[in-house]
């Protein structure tokens, strides 16, 4: 099977994130900064042409999977998640920013893929095990819970993107996706497209005999099948090859740093140990004083070891070269002690933050117009994904009436 050349088009990138509540710097590391680094990649040599063409997109249909029993707070959750995206410096003018429930085409695509996605795959993803470990006192065996990576490979798949934006961690998520994508196009082989050497007119020829051997004057997509038997032509037959309907997404690595919490385990919300993007200088600062650090320096005068300390993680994270070199060697010597050490990194988490809160306050003053830019990113994604399901639709063989919301 031929792959589709798509040399020319902007590269399509997707991704999102769970409604948690108000970001924290592990979230923003993770994920935002490089979203926000492939939003704003532009090749200067074309006119200062954006790389990629951007949809992100808060995933409140995923937030169902662990915590149905109480969702209370969804809606809050979702308007500060957004409200971060917007603070981090996501633009809407340059990607789609967008809740996924306002698109109730992943839903579609969910139970169309469903049929095709065998029990053992879903089974076997890591992170299903894990979480029912350790959220032992959720009721987790259920089908939602189950099938919620397959939700996410129809996220994923139904803006038929090029690359999903990953950390090295996360990188085995997206092979599901990928295998469903390949056992679909095996059952559903798409339209046929013109190879190098065929004429235009003659594709036009094949698909205007196509519409009369089908007897629908006002056919406008055709599957392979349709195709194949409208072009008995040996010639021509071999001027066209199949179009791949889901292509198979590449993982975009990513940079996700080390970023440990105030405990010194990953940073996260469940822990308790986060510093939130949106937290007050003095808040921030108290946390980091709080902050572990390597327990052989239980004096002010013992020598440490900053490769051990979590909060010389976070110095590599936030501080400059100059900063790190300096805490470094003075924790080694104990020429520095960690009340000194935590609060220069401080000074650095608070400038680093500064333009993201001052963006925030900005948006917070004005929650109509974050609703404004999250229902003009579902329309914009509800029309690109409108695209994918008229094909995959045809191409199985359903009905499919387009609504653009
Ligand atoms: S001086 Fe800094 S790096 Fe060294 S142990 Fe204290 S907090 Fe950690």
């Amino acid at each position: 099977m031929t792959e589709l050349k798509q040399t020319n088009e902007r590269r399509r990138v997707l991704s999102g994130m769970r409604p948690t509540g108000k970001l924290h710097l592990g979230n923003y590391m993770g994920a935002l900064y490089n979203w926000v680094n492939l939003q704003n990649e532009a090749i200067w040599a074309r006119h200062n042409e954006a790389v990629y063409e951007c949809y992100f997109f808060i995933a409140d249909l995923h937030a169902l999977t662990t915590n149905y029993e109480d969702l209370s707070m969804l809606q809050t959750d979702i308007h500060e998640v957004a409200l971060d995206f917007l603070a981090a410096g996501l633009d809407p003018e340059k990607s789609v920013i967008f809740v996924q429930s306002d698109v109730k085409l992943h839903a579609e695509l969910n139970v169309l893929l469903g049929n095709i996605t065998s029990l053992g795959w879903l089974e076997r993803v890591p992170s299903y095990k894990d979480q029912q470990e350790q959220l032992r006192e959720k009721e987790l065996a259920t089908y939602g819970f189950l099938g919620y990576p397959l939700l996410q490979s129809a996220d994923i798949l139904i803006y038929q993107p090029h690359y999903v934006p990953v950390g090295l961690d996360q990188a085995s998520h997206v092979e599901l996706t990928r295998e469903i994508a390949r056992r679909f196009n095996q059952l559903y082989p798409g339209e046929f497209y013109m190879a190098d050497g065929a004429a235009p007119w003659e594709l036009q020829a094949v698909k205007d005999r196509a519409k009369k051997l089908s007897g629908k004057a006002d056919k406008s997509y055709f599957t392979a099948h349709e195709l194949i038997a409208a072009a008995p032509q040996t010639k021509l037959k071999s001027a066209y090859g199949t179009r791949k309907i889901l292509p198979e997404p590449e993982v975009l690595l990513t940079p996700s740093p080390k970023l440990p919490g105030l405990d010194g385990r990953k940073m996260s919300k469940s822990y308790d140990n986060a510093i939130f993007l949106s937290e007050s200088e003095p808040q921030i600062r108290a946390k980091l004083k709080a902050m572990v650090t390597d327990p052989a320096r239980i004096r002010r005068d013992d020598p440490g070891n900053p490769e051990i300390c979590p909060v010389f993680d976070l110095h590599k994270v936030f501080s400059p070269y100059e900063t790190r070199a300096e805490v470094s060697e003075g924790c080694r010597t104990a020429g520095i002690g960690c009340i000194e050490c935590k609060q220069r990194l401080a000074d650095n988490v608070v400038e680093a933050l500064a333009p993201i809160q001052e963006r925030r306050r900005k948006y917070e003053a004005d929650s109509k117009l974050v609703d404004e830019i999250l229902d003009a990113g579902g329309k914009r994604a509800w029309k690109r994904a409108d695209e994918t399901m008229r094909q995959v639709s045809e191409v199985m063989g359903l009905r499919y009436r387009s609504v653009i919301c």
